[in-house]
């Protein structure tokens, strides 16, 4: 760097920062800065745009052109030269702008006579402010050393913009976070929510961008930026029992962290007078829209890296924690980019709803989200870098989308939405004690599925038979460790207190494929879900599983108890799986501790194979339950996590639905109970067409039970079925038409 343009550049942000100090509106602000940089660069223009909407630049102050334009005029994201800088995020340098593609003229600026033309972003971590234009009359590029002293000016705009500077009441000046956005991603758990952002890991608020002494600052990023590496290193050091690919981000990081490319430019800003932690963003900014570009995916998962790196360090320089001390928001909404299953359940029940970044429909905070019920939406891109804590948020997780500050209208219709949920719940609410039965009076057994303590409440009030499903891989989920056979009875015991009575269906660790546990050597798999998990590793690695079945044996104290295995391909898993658990009880026995006084033991359907084993399978099986979340993926070979073909298959498919009927006529031959426990049973119509086909017990969560119930008990299951069966006969590929036109024919 030039030292003259270092010291001219240090004098320009001190003035700018006290321009900050000075009292006065946003708008004096921003007139006294474009006079100011246009003095500095010595150029005879320099005029702020900032973001009236995502989508519209408007000039918001100028030195050099008309300002009569100022507020008026405007250009749309990507449209002219300043359009341009906004939408790649990085600097157009022209000697002759009028020449340049795209270059839009606009008269009433008055900027026909300026030739050369330099344009930066104002972007704060990946976030789009604005852009900073100057403009001179002679034809001349602008220098390196120019290009990179107005970059470092818009750094020290940006952080000014972020800190309010320039609201004000005139013309409504363009701040940040003030916009309404939508954000499109998916449906992690169903519902509705309104409330407010509560981010799991705020941003680091920067006061000061402008540092007084050069050397000073350096001295604070090195010491700094030597915090950081030695903490990676200890990372690293730790990182045996990680898996290969924590392992590679942690390299990646340790890559960054001692790259002097990275720390040469954070001192070479200072030089040019920003404080450190202006440094750290501003290369953390330039760094992001260059890899924002890049249609390389590698690349650009190398963002989070940065993105982490660079949060780091500006902990490390400002103390900020990730507690900030702000207190948790009325109806919190937790916006994050994502979150582990165990600080997800740390909230517990105080969330309205969560956005996550990331995530997926498997991921262990939807599987915790769903058992709190909580709406749930996910790949909600570029919503940390949007959402401030205490923001106004819709969550919609029946489409996925989310509206931050929304417009009024929007936010009407979205209370509407809730208040119908609402008013449907209560008369559910209403159904509770009433018979899950048709109008014929056929009777259907509902049952909820469950996974945590803080499900079991639910049990009373949702009206549930009994627990049809307790996922008991929850509780290893949330640990860091595997848990204690103790931990565990005594968990299980309280599940089966809070019970009273009602019967629950415990199902043995389902875990591998979608569900790793953090501290279990993961296995590279080519096709995980279709490889070594539930039962599969429970018979391979039987420690875990006999120690959960000792677990539930003491947790029975004598009473009755279920037991269901997952994922039995065949009635020799089945029956080695029981075997384990008949020759723990015996154990129990001989060490004359009380065992249970009824035992029934149970398999998952939920691979095609089992539907077609040998009749003494069915026949030395107390009960089966359809896990149709698996056996449809298994049935059309159609993913379960892929969201291009997730919903491709229709489960009244009647080839589907022939083989659910296989199914049942055989567990009705050998007096086999039957139940259904993946989501469908949850989902009325589908619900309803089971039950219709035969399947008499249905699990499902909990805030499903209301809206399956009232539908049973305005419909006719006779009648269902004979509009089935015509369906069929008549030839379709599925009977939702048929099943559909039925129910809404009812009355009531
Ligand atoms: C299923 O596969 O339908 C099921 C209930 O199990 P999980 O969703 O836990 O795999
Ligand atoms: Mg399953």
């Amino acid at each position: 760097m030039v030292d003259r343009s270092e010291s001219d550049s240090r004098t320009l942000l001190r003035r700018l920062r006290d321009t900050l100090a000075t009292p006065g509106d946003g708008q004096d602000r921003l007139d006294r800065i474009t006079h100011l940089i246009a003095h500095s660069m010595r150029t005879q223009v320099c005029s702020i745009y900032l973001f009236r909407d995502p989508e519209t630049l408007e000039l918001c102050a100028t030195e050099g052109l008309n300002p009569e334009a100022v507020h008026k005029t405007r250009m749309r994201l990507g449209e002219g030269l300043v359009g341009r800088v906004a939408r790649t995020g990085q600097p157009a340098n022209t000697a002759n702008a009028p020449a340049e593609p795209g270059f839009r003229y606009m008269p009433e600026t008055g900027e026909e006579i300026y030739s050369s033309f330099l344009g930066v972003p104002i972007q704060r971590v990946g976030e789009k402010l604005g852009v900073l234009v100057v403009q001179s009359r002679e034809a001349r590029l602008f220098s390196d050393d120019e290009v990179y002293g107005l970059e470092v000016v818009a750094m020290v705009l940006a952080e000014m913009t972020e800190l309010g500077a320039f609201t004000g009441d005139q013309g409504g000046i363009g701040a940040a976070h003030r916009f309404p956005v939508m954000f499109r991603g998916s449906t992690g758990q169903e519902g509705a929510a309104e409330g407010r952002v509560w981010l799991h890991e705020p941003r680091v608020v920067v006061t000061n961008p402008v540092g007084d002494d050069p050397d000073a600052e350096k001295a604070r990023l090195d010491e700094a930026v030597s915090t950081l590496q030695a903490q990676i290193d200890d990372m690293l050091i730790g990182s045996a029992s990680m898996d290969k690919e924590q392992r590679q981000v942690l390299e990646a990081y340790k890559m960054l962290a001692h790259s002097r490319g990275w720390v040469r430019r954070m001192s070479e800003d200072i030089d040019l007078g920003l404080s450190a932690e202006a440094a750290v963003e501003k290369e953390q900014s330039t760094a992001r829209a260059r890899l924002e570009q890049s249609t390389d995916a590698y690349l650009r998962e190398r963002l989070h890296d940065l993105d982490d790196l660079s949060n780091r360090l500006l902990r490390l320089l400002t103390g900020q924690g990730k507690d900030t001390g702000a207190e948790l928001p009325e109806n919190p909404v937790l916006v994050a980019r994502n979150i582990g299953p165990a600080e997800l359940l740390d909230y517990g029940r105080k969330l309205k709803g969560v956005v996550l970044e990331e995530g997926s429909v498997g991921s262990h905070a939807a599987i915790v989200a769903r058992a709190l019920a909580i709406p749930l939406v996910i790949h909600a891109a570029r919503i940390t870098n949007e959402a401030l804590n205490g923001d106004p948020i819709l969550v919609d997780g029946d489409q996925g989308i989310v509206h931050l500050r929304p417009e009024e209208t929007v936010a009407a219709a979205f209370r509407d939405k809730i208040a119908m949920q609402a008013e449907a719940q209560k008369r559910y609410a209403d159904l509770r004690n009433q018979p899950a039965v048709d109008r014929a009076g056929n009777r259907v057994s509902l049952m909820m599925n469950a996974g945590l303590m803080a499900d079991l409440p639910s049990l009373k009030g949702s009206g549930a038979d009994g627990v049809g499903l307790f996922r008991t891989e929850l509780q290893f989920l949330i640990r860091s460790r595997v848990p204690r056979r103790g931990e565990l009875a005594a968990l299980y015991k309280r599940v089966i207190d809070a019970a009273q009575g009602a019967k629950v269906q415990f199902r043995t660790l389902d875990i591998g494929s979608d569900k790793v546990l953090p501290y279990m050597k993961p296995q590279e798999e080519p096709n995980p879900a279709m490889g070594w998990r539930a039962i599969r590793l429970g018979l391979d690695k039987p420690g875990v599983l006999r120690m959960q079945l000792q677990a539930l044996i003491r947790a029975s104290e004598g009473r009755p108890l279920s037991v269901m295995f997952p994922f039995v391909a065949t009635p020799d898993e089945f029956n080695a799986a029981k075997a384990t658990l008949l020759r723990e009880i015996d154990r129990e026995a001989t060490l004359g501790r009380p065992v249970p006084s009824d035992l029934r033991v149970g398999a998952m359907l939920e691979t095609p194979s089992l539907a077609f084993a040998p009749d003494s399978f069915f026949a030395g099986c107390d009960f089966i339950s359809i896990g149709g979340n698996d056996l449809k993926q298994f049935f059309f070979a159609a993913d379960r996590e892929n969201e291009r073909v997730r919903r491709r298959y229709d489960t009244l498919d009647v080839s589907f639905l022939g083989f659910i009927e296989q199914i049942i006529t055989r567990c009705a031959a050998s007096d086999t109970a039957l139940s259904f426990c993946g989501e469908d049973a949850g989902r009325p119509i589908e619900a309803l067409t089971f039950a219709a086909l035969g399947i008499r017990k249905l699990s499902m969560r909990p805030a499903s039970i209301g809206p399956v119930k009232h539908l049973l008990r305005r419909a006719d299951l006779t009648e269902l079925k004979a509009a089935i069966d015509a369906a069929r006969a008549g030839g379709v590929q599925t009977v939702r038409p048929a099943v559909t036109a039925y129910l809404a024919g009812l009355q009531g």
